[in-house]
């Protein structure tokens, strides 16, 4: 349907998500004029996406709060100040300042504001003011949708920050959308707690437990595993002959390279050591001509499907499946 100039349509606001953008947008003028009142940086970009808000803070502007000398006294924003952004924004919305959109004509009118950012337009300025016009919690023209008061923000909650082009880039949620994110992660908490029959204030001792005991385990099996790899090399030794094969479930890859290392001096021909589960032969030998492994994998076992490489003493053949390992050995076993 064409419309012209005078014709009259009916239209409702999606209400919903009218007030969820006016959260996060008025959300986002309270935390920039935060991170601008208590460090000086500046809000260089801003992006409200379906999955995260988020603003760039630079303090490489010449309002950023400076040290004796005249450098910037921040480079970027450390979770500590983050937090105090937070926690001021939320004074803010607690307080529940009031919101207001006053109309300029010309920026001569618009400038005698308390204006955040430089204005970039001359004429028909909205300047959006929150608080007390006098010590304003955020003041900056904008033409965007904001609620009547802070406190329908509800609260503001800070939940990433990270490095972005020199500048700091702080991820948050306001409103509803907080509300969410919050019962999201608490949830997430709840269902670890549980699985680890633990209060949420108790997960961090919890997990440093698990982690103990998880180092001490890992010290355990590499106890072991030593242990197991020194008496298969004692063993290899005893049964040592050119060609030989041995069968390997409970040793991987890496242990088999460990005994490899070991046990290369005493090999008068190449020997295979094999990986089942891995479907894996790591060759060894005492490296002279005739019996280098890494040869051995390119001219022999890539003719089975194998894929890996190694040196003279040593090297892996890693087979797509069992019974081209099978036909591998047969060949090599009987290979003169
Ligand atoms: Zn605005």
């Amino acid at each position: 349907m064409l419309l012209t100039p005078g014709d009259t349509v009916e239209m409702e606001i999606d209400w919903d998500n009218r007030f969820d953008n006016m959260q996060r947008h008025a959300g986002e003028h309270i935390l920039s004029g935060a991170v601008y009142r208590l460090f000086g940086g500046a809000n260089r970009g801003f992006h409200m996406g379906e999955d995260a808000i988020t603003i760039d803070i630079d303090f490489r502007c010449e309002d950023s709060v400076r040290n004796p000398d005249g450098s910037p006294r921040y480079e970027r924003l450390t979770w500590e100040m983050a937090m105090a952004a937070e926690q001021e924004a939320n004074r803010v919305i607690m307080s529940d300042a009031p919101i207001r959109t006053d109309y300029f004509s010309t920026r001569e009118e618009a400038e005698k504001m308390p204006l955040r950012k430089k204005l970039r337009i001359d004429r028909d300025i909205s300047v959006v003011t929150i608080g007390d016009p006098d010590n304003p919690a955020d003041c900056c023209a904008c033409c965007g949708t904001h609620p009547s008061s802070a406190g329908q923000i509800g609260i503001l909650k800070i939940y990433r920050i990270e490095p972005n082009k020199g500048m700091s880039r702080i991820f948050f949620e306001c409103g509803g959308r907080a509300l969410r994110h919050y019962r999201d992660q608490f949830n997430t908490l709840y269902d670890i707690g549980t699985a680890l029959s633990s209060g949420i204030g108790e997960l961090p001792a919890k997990f440093a437990a698990y982690e103990e005991k998880n180092r001490e385990t890992l010290e355990t099996l590499h106890r072991l595993k030593r242990r197991l790899t020194e008496a298969e090399t004692e063993e290899l030794r005893r049964v040592m002959k050119p060609r030989l094969v041995r069968h390997y479930t409970d040793l991987t890859v890496d242990d088999l390279f460990q005994i490899a290392k070991r046990i290369s001096p005493d090999c008068p021909d190449r020997i295979a050591l094999v990986a089942d589960p891995a479907c894996t032969v790591v060759l060894v030998s005492d490296g002279r001509p005739g019996t280098e492994c890494g040869a051995c994998v390119k001219e022999l076992a890539s003719g089975f499907g194998a894929r890996g490489g190694g040196k003279k003493e040593s090297a892996r053949a890693i087979f797509p499946d069992r019974a081209s390992l099978d036909r591998f050995l047969n060949a090599f076993t009987s290979e003169e």
